[in-house]
């Protein structure tokens, strides 16, 4: 064990220096969508400096190139994760949510997150949006700095910091009035406090302004699933505007047609869940270029947690992703891990998406090149020259069967191989 470790440590070392030159026996191109064979990539400070055939880029490459040989492998771009949070374990019932926050200190959350984010890019998710932390302050923005200085492993993280609701609109919610509870979110109200918010969040280093837009979710009598706005049009506003002031983009909780109607209308870019997306909501989605995260494995998950109409949210939200998918919204990754443990790869998340009616290409494409697009980041996602040298490898092919992707056998993030199985 130590000596492979050691062994591992010592290539890890070596690739951070050297050059290297990856002979890939198929290589996806996530933007056409087409499988290059025999191909070569030249990588060299933590970027791809060269790709094309192989013949052409070894003749290119400098002599003192190490070689890595994955020929009888398929590569793709690493895999980003759209919509996590490295700070939770699990909720399917509020109790899980409440001993989380009530009977774990932050720092020891902290070291939850810590493995998290090596399980994550063990299993290949070289990048990750993470959506709040959940009660534990700005943790996320210290594991994304630990991460950046090398003291421990784990994804490039994109994170929210605290999250936004409005007073009475988030656990921990109907304890004794008497107590004092920590809040899972930042609680404000109002415009003024809202713009000094966003800039607060900002101030300790949140990338994302992350808002849950509505709760209660119900079936209304027009047979669609409604809810209760948390916060007044203006006040949406003000959030999304003093985002976009400071050069961040913004996230938007939403359950039900109330919730992903108000989100739309104060222009978020992204929303999460919405489960209750209706046609005439899905075409506003399309003309706004909004991105969407259908979070489908948590739904799933967390369902027995959530009574009688939290068990309806998989079918809803399976009919809104068929729909959501034939008028072209912008679907990207975002399997909302956190709400179910870190011992489950969110990859099932692609599984899920093309039982739901997505090609493999287009799940592929909704982890790597269309969530980049939602970062906002044009270096991620891709292996073409100047990008970030993230890619996974595996000894199947992923376009035949997506659960493939559950069974990596390289990972490298930044030039460097972090797992490599024999
Ligand atoms: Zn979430």
């Amino acid at each position: 064990m130590c000596r492979i470790l050691l062994a591992l440590l010592a290539t890890l070392t070596l690739a951070a220096q050297a050059p290297v030159l990856i002979r890939a026996g198929r290589l996806l191109d996530v933007r056409t969508g087409k499988v290059l064979a025999d191909q070569g990539l030249l990588m060299k400070e933590g970027r791809i400096a060269a790709t094309g055939p192989w013949a052409q880029v070894s003749a290119a490459a400098p002599k003192d190139a190490a070689l890595l040989d994955l020929s009888g492998q398929f590569v793709l771009p690493g895999l980003i994760e759209a919509h996590t949070h490295v700070l939770l374990q699990g909720n399917r019932f509020s109790q899980d949510y409440a001993d989380q926050i009530l009977k774990e200190s932050v720092p020891y959350r902290t070291l939850r997150a810590a493995a998290a984010a090596k399980a994550a890019l063990n299993w290949g998710f070289t990048a990750m949006r993470d959506l709040g932390s959940e009660g534990a302050g700005y943790a996320d923005v210290d594991l994304k700095r630990a991460i950046e200085a090398g003291v421990v492993p784990g994804p490039r993280l994109f994170v929210a910091g605290r999250a936004f609701s409005a007073t009475g609109t988030y656990p921990l919610q109907a304890y004794a009035w008497e107590l004092e509870l920590p809040s899972g979110v930042r609680v404000v109200d109002g415009v003024d406090a809202i713009r000094v918010a966003v800039r607060d969040e900002v101030r300790h280093g949140a990338d994302w302004v992350k808002v849950y837009v509505d709760r209660g979710a119900y079936l209304g009598t027009d047979g669609r699933l409604r809810s209760l706005t948390n916060y007044r049009p203006e006040e949406l506003k003000a959030f999304v505007d003093e985002a976009k002031r400071l050069g961040k983009r913004t996230a938007a909780h939403v359950k039900g047609w109330d919730g992903i109607d108000a989100a739309l209308s104060a222009g978020f870019d992204t929303l999460e869940h919405a489960d209750g997306f209706t046609d005439d909501l899905l075409d506003r989605a399309v003309k706004q270029g909004t991105f969407w995260c259908p979070t489908l494995y948590a739904g799933f998950w967390v369902a027995e947690g959530r009574g009688p109409l939290g068990r309806k949210y998989p079918e809803m939200l399976a009919i809104a992703f068929k729909k959501g998918l034939a008028k072209g919204v912008k679907i990207a990754l975002g399997s909302d891990i956190g709400a179910f443990p870190w011992t489950e790869n969110p990859a099932k998340e692609l599984a899920l998406m093309v039982e739901r009616g997505m090609t493999p290409l287009q799940a592929l494409q909704a982890a790597t090149r269309v969530a980049a697009d939602l970062l906002g980041v044009r270096d991620l996602g891709t292996l073409e020259p100047g990008a970030h040298a993230d890619l996974v490898a595996l000894s199947e092919d992923p376009l035949k069967d997506i659960t493939a992707l559950q069974r990596l056998r390289v990972v490298i993030k930044g030039g460097v191989v972090v797992r490599q199985e024999p």
